[in-house]
C-alpha cells in the first residue's frame, strides 16, 4: 500500500543524528527511537529528546508490529542506570522517559531496574520529571510496586491495540492484565499520572477504539496517545488502513469528552511523541479536578 500524503515525512539530518549516536554509544545506552525505528527520530534528536531504553537490547517478546530484537538477552548491566542518569544530564533534559525491552527471563521482569534508573536520574538531574513505559511484568504487583515506590511523575503502560486483534499484535500479552496493571498503578498511588497509547491501522473499528478508551477511563488512565500503525519491515504485520488525520481528530474530541486529562492523535504520534510539551500543556491548563503533584 502506498504511503498517502500525510504520512511522508523528510529524512532526517545525518549529522544530528550522528552526534546523538556517538553520545549514546560512549555510555553504552539505547533508544527506543533507534531500536524501533521510530518515524520521529529527526525530529526529536534534533530538539535533543530521546527515549531511553533499559534492560538491553533484546526482547523475549515476539509483538508483530515491533521492530526492537528479539532473542535470548544478555545479563543486565549494573551501570545503566547511571549511565543514563549521565546522559540526561549531558543532555540537559527537565523531561525523560524511560522504556525497556520486555524481560520475561527475570524474576522482577527488570522493575529494580527502572527503580535505580528513576533514583539515579533524580540524584544528578534535580527537578526533572521523569516517565516510564514499562512492560506489564507479566501481571507481578510487586513488581509494579517496585517502580511506583521510586515515584515516577508519570506511569505509561501502552495497550497497543484492542482486544479482538492480541493474539495476532501481542500474542504473549493480555489486555485485561494489561488495563489490570494500569487500575493497580492509580490504586498504589493516585498522585502518579498514568497514560497508555493505541496504534491504530491494524484492522480495528472506530467502535471498538472507542470501547478502549471507555476501559482506559474505567481505570482512571490521564493520558492517551494514538498514531498510526507502521509496519517497520516486510516481516512484520501489514498495514490495514492508512487512518486519515480528520479520524485522528475525532478520537481526540471524543477522549476528551470522556475526561482524559489529555489525548494526543494524529498520524505521527508515538507513545513518547512531545510528552514534555504535553505535560507542559495538560499543567498550563491547571485543570481543577487534577492537583498536580510535586514529585520531581
Ligand atoms: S517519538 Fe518517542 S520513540 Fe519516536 S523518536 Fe521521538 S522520543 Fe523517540
Amino acid at each position: 500500500m502506498a504511503l498517502p500524503e500525510w504520512l511522508k515525512k523528510r529524512a532526517p539530518q545525518q549529522e544530528l543524528l550522528q552526534e546523538m549516536q556517538r553520545l549514546l554509544r560512549s555510555l553504552s545506552l539505547h533508544t527506543v527511537c533507534e531500536e524501533a525505528r521510530c518515524p520521529n527520530i529527526g525530529e526529536c534528536f534534533t530538539r535533543k529528546t530521546a527515549t531511553f531504553m533499559i534492560l538491553g537490547d533484546r526482547c523475549t517478546r515476539n509483538c508483530r508490529f515491533c521492530a526492537v530484537k528479539k532473542g535470548n538477552p544478555l545479563p543486565l548491566d549494573p551501570q545503566e542506570p547511571e549511565n543514563v542518569a549521565k546522559a540526561v544530564n549531558k543532555l540537559r533534559l527537565k523531561y525523560v522517559v524511560i522504556t525497556s525491552v520486555t524481560r520475561d527471563d527475570l524474576d522482577d521482569g527488570g522493575a529494580n531496574q527502572f527503580a535505580k534508573t528513576i533514583k539515579e536520574i533524580r540524584k544528578l538531574n534535580k527537578g526533572a520529571k521523569i516517565e516510564v513505559l514499562i512492560p506489564d511484568f507479566k501481571g507481578s504487583l510487586s513488581s509494579l510496586k517496585k517502580v511506583i515506590e521510586a515515584k515516577p511523575f508519570v506511569l505509561n503502560h501502552n495497550l497497543e491495540t484492542i482486544p479482538r486483534l492480541y493474539s495476532e499484535v501481542r500474542p504473549l500479552a493480555n489486555y485485561e492484565r494489561s488495563l489490570k496493571l494500569l487500575e493497580q498503578a492509580k490504586e498504589l498511588n493516585s498522585s502518579i499520572y498514568t497514560k497508555s497509547g493505541l496504534m491504530v491501522g491494524l484492522g480495528e473499528t472506530f467502535g471498538e477504539v472507542i470501547e478502549v478508551m471507555k476501559d482506559l477511563r474505567r481505570v482512571k488512565c490521564d493520558i492517551l496517545t494514538i498514531g498510526q500503525y507502521l509496519r517497520p519491515s516486510i516481516k512484520h504485520l501489514p498495514v490495514k488502513e492508512y487512518v486519515r488525520p480528520e479520524k485522528f481528530e475525532e478520537y481526540e474530541k471524543i477522549g476528551k469528552s470522556q475526561g482524559f486529562l489529555s489525548v494526543i492523535s494524529g498520524p505521527f504520534v508515538r507513545s513518547s511523541y512531545r510528552a514534555k510539551e504535553v505535560w507542559d500543556k495538560i499543567s498550563s491548563k491547571k485543570i481543577k479536578q487534577f492537583s498536580l503533584p510535586n514529585l520531581g
